[in-house]
């Protein structure tokens, strides 16, 4: 169920465990070669895709992808549109504020951008103490790259084993949906991924690793792989569905 295509009495009959999809993006400078729309394109295919699964389209209910998000660690290349990190949070716990006030219980929100995954996981951290006097809540965020799915080892093409910033996994998904937008790829020298200190987290911002604005190989990015890519991602989100819809209601486990 598509949110931006329902009437007010439509979702008020939905029952009240059906599971809230929040697609989360960005709209953020992605190197010379790929436009800054990327993350909600590539986010809003994947959501397609998972969308119309039968099963989904009858008992998930879909919210509009949110195209801004927390991208300060690319404002230096123009273009880039970025809810400061403050107001991310307060936007993001308003949309879960909206519907638990009509009595939802179950959201997820499903990200596509690199730099929305802390702030995700601190509003569902949040979000869990605001109302803690209720046990039949449910907030989750999976960054779709993180759930598991490995596309190098289903297509043994993908040599990159990581998600970069328009990078092959990126470019070759751009190829595959909207290839009229991929600038002469074949000639973008890789900006290697590097070792920042880890597994410590580091703090950077992109001149910090890449003058261009990529990160990782997008000159062997093909189509092919992107459909890989899309193919083992939109999986990896379904099954998460599939257990959000199986979920008890009280349980810890999921
Ligand atoms: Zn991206």
């Amino acid at each position: 169920m598509l949110l931006t295509d329902m009437t007010w009495p439509a979702v008020q009959a939905l029952p009240r465990e059906t599971p809230i999809v929040f697609p989360i993006a960005a709209l953020e400078q992605h190197g010379h070669h790929m436009p800054l729309f990327t993350d909600s394109l590539l986010l809003g295919e994947i959501v397609r895709r998972v969308s119309v699964v039968e099963r989904f389209t009858e008992q998930v209910l879909f919210a509009p992808l949110q195209w801004l998000g927390n991208s300060d660690h690319h404002l230096d290349m123009p273009g880039t549109l970025s809810a400061p990190p403050r107001v991310y949070l307060d936007m993001l716990h308003g949309s879960l504020d909206n519907f638990i006030q009509h009595g939802f219980q179950r959201f997820v929100f499903v990200n596509g951008h690199g730099g929305n995954d802390t702030p995700g996981k601190q509003v569902v951290f949040e979000a869990r103490q605001k109302y803690r006097s209720r046990a039949d809540l449910l907030f989750l965020i999976a960054t779709y790259w993180s759930l598991g799915g490995q596309p190098h080892q289903v297509n043994p093409n993908i040599q990159q084993d990581r998600m970069g910033h328009a990078c092959e996994w990126e470019t070759s998904m751009m190829l595959c949906i909207r290839p009229e937008l991929v600038l002469n790829h074949e000639q973008v020298a890789e900006v290697p991924f590097g070792n920042p200190f880890e597994p410590a987290s580091r703090g950077w911002i992109m001149p910090d690793r890449s003058e261009p604005g990529h990160i990782g190989n997008p000159s062997i990015a093909t189509a092919e792989k992107g459909e890989t890519i899309f193919t083992v991602f939109a999986q990896d989100v379904a099954k998460l569905l599939d257990r959000v819809l199986a979920w008890d209601g009280r349980s810890w486990n999921g």
